[in-house]
C-alpha cells in the first residue's frame, strides 16, 4: 500500500440554526467587512445575512452564475474593492461558492462558506472557471474556505428538482474518490460512508419535511466533498465539465445523469470500488443502482432531453480526450464517445 493523505485545514460548524452565529464566525477571523455572495436568486435570503453580520457587512453581491464566468468574477472583484471590504461570505449553492474561490484566489482574503445546497465545494480547493465557452480547473490552498456554516435549515427551501441532483453530484465526488488516482484507506472510508448517508436520506429529504434526513444529507454532503478534496476526481468529473462548461448545462442534473455511465465505464477497472459502492447502496451492481437512484430524484432520463445533437457528442469526446484527468481504465475516445452514447439515449448503464 502506497498513498499520500493531506488533511485540509477548515473549520467546520454543523448544526440547525447556526447561520446565526455568522457575526461570531467572521470576527473570529479577525476581519471587519465582509461582502455577502449569492445568485440572484437569493438576494434577499442574502440580505438577511448581511443583516445578521450587522456593522461587519460590506454589502451583497448577488451575481454568482453557474460554472464561474470570468467575467462575472470580474465585476465581483469590482464591486469587492469599490465597498472595501476584507473577507467574502459566500451564501448559497455551488455557483456562490465558486465565485468566493474566485475572488479569494484573486485577493487571498479569508472566506465563510454557507452551502445551501450539496455540492461540496465549500471544503475543496478546486476552483473550475469558464471563459469563451471552456471550463478549467485549478487548485490552490487559496481557494479553500477558512470557516463552513453547515446548517440543515438552509435547506427547507431547496426545491426537489434542485436537491435531488446536488445530491448525486456529492454521491459523483465520493464514488470517484474511491477509484480516483490519491484514493487511500481514509478516504475510502468516508466516500463509503457519504455514499450510505446520501442514498438513505436524500430522497426522504426532497419528499418530506424530515430535519434529521435532511442534516443527514448535508453531513454525507460534507463527507463526500471532503472526499473530491483529498482523492481527486475522474473521468466522471471531466466528462460532467466538458458538457457544463461546452453546453452551459446546469452542473447538478449533467452530474445526476452521467454518473451511472461513468460508474460503468469503470466497471472492471475498479472491482474493489465498485464493491464498496455497491455495499453502501445495498445492490449488487453498483451502476444500475445509481442509475435507479438518479431516476429516482433527478429530472432528465437520458442527454437527449437536454438538447444535446450527436454532432455535440462528437465534440465532448474530443474535448474529454485533450487533457484527460487520471482514470481506472484508460480514456479513449471511441470508448467515451459510446459512453455518451449509452446516455443519450438513456440505455441501462
Ligand atoms: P447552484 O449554486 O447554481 O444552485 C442551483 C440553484 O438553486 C440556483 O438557482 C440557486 O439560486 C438555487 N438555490 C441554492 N440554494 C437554494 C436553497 N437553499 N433554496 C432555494 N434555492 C436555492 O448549483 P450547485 O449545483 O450547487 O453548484 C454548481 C456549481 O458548483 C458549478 O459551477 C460547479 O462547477 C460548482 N462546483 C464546484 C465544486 C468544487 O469543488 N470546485 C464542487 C461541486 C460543484
Amino acid at each position: 500500500m502506497r498513498f499520500v493523505y493531506s488533511t485540509l485545514p477548515s473549520r467546520v460548524v454543523f448544526g440547525a440554526g447556526r447561520v446565526a452565529e455568522i457575526a461570531d464566525e467572521v470576527a473570529r477571523l479577525g476581519v471587519t467587512r465582509a461582502l455577502v455572495l449569492s445568485t440572484p436568486g437569493r438576494a434577499v435570503e442574502a440580505e438577511a445575512v448581511a443583516e445578521t453580520l450587522g456593522e461587519r457587512a460590506a454589502g451583497v453581491f448577488a451575481g454568482a452564475r453557474m460554472h464561474t464566468p470570468i467575467d462575472v468574477t470580474e465585476h465581483a472583484l469590482a464591486v469587492l474593492r469599490e465597498k472595501r471590504a476584507d473577507s467574502i461570505v459566500s451564501f448559497g449553492g455551488g455557483s456562490t461558492i465558486g465565485l468566493g474561490k474566485a475572488l479569494a484566489y484573486r485577493t487571498d482574503l479569508p472566506q465563510v462558506a454557507i452551502p445551501t445546497t450539496y455540492a461540496g465545494s465549500e471544503v475543496t480547493p478546486i476552483l473550475g472557471q469558464t471563459e469563451a465557452g471552456k471550463k478549467t480547473t485549478l487548485t490552490s490552498p487559496k481557494v479553500l474556505p477558512e470557516t463552513v456554516i453547515y446548517d440543515p435549515d438552509l435547506t427547507r427551501g431547496l426545491p426537489p428538482s434542485v436537491a435531488g441532483p446536488s445530491g448525486v453530484n456529492a454521491i459523483a465526488h465520493a464514488v470517484e474518490a474511491l477509484y480516483a488516482e490519491e484514493a487511500n484507506p481514509i478516504t475510502s472510508m468516508m466516500a463509503e460512508e457519504a455514499i450510505r448517508r446520501l442514498a438513505r436520506s436524500l430522497p426522504k429529504a426532497l419528499t418530506s419535511n424530515d430535519n434529521e434526513a435532511r442534516a443527514d444529507t448535508l453531513c454525507g454532503a460534507w463527507l463526500a466533498g471532503v472526499c473530491l478534496a483529498t482523492a481527486g476526481m475522474a473521468l466522471h468529473h471531466k466528462i460532467c465539465h466538458v458538457l457544463g462548461g461546452t453546453f452551459d448545462l446546469a452542473h447538478a442534473d449533467i452530474h445526476c445523469l452521467m454518473l451511472p455511465y461513468a460508474a460503468a465505464y469503470n466497471r472492471e477497472a475498479a472491482p474493489k470500488a465498485m464493491a464498496r459502492i455497491g455495499d453502501a447502496l445495498a445492490a449488487d451492481d453498483a451502476p444500475a443502482a445509481l442509475r435507479a437512484l438518479s431516476l429516482q430524484v433527478g429530472r432528465y432520463e437520458d442527454l437527449q432531453a437536454f438538447g444535446l445533437m450527436p454532432a455535440d457528442l462528437d465534440r465532448a469526446a474530443d474535448l474529454a480526450v485533450e487533457k484527460p484527468y487520471y482514470n481506472p481504465r484508460p480514456v479513449t475516445r471511441d470508448d467515451v464517445r459510446a459512453m455518451l452514447q449509452a446516455a443519450y439515449e438513456g440505455a441501462a448503464p
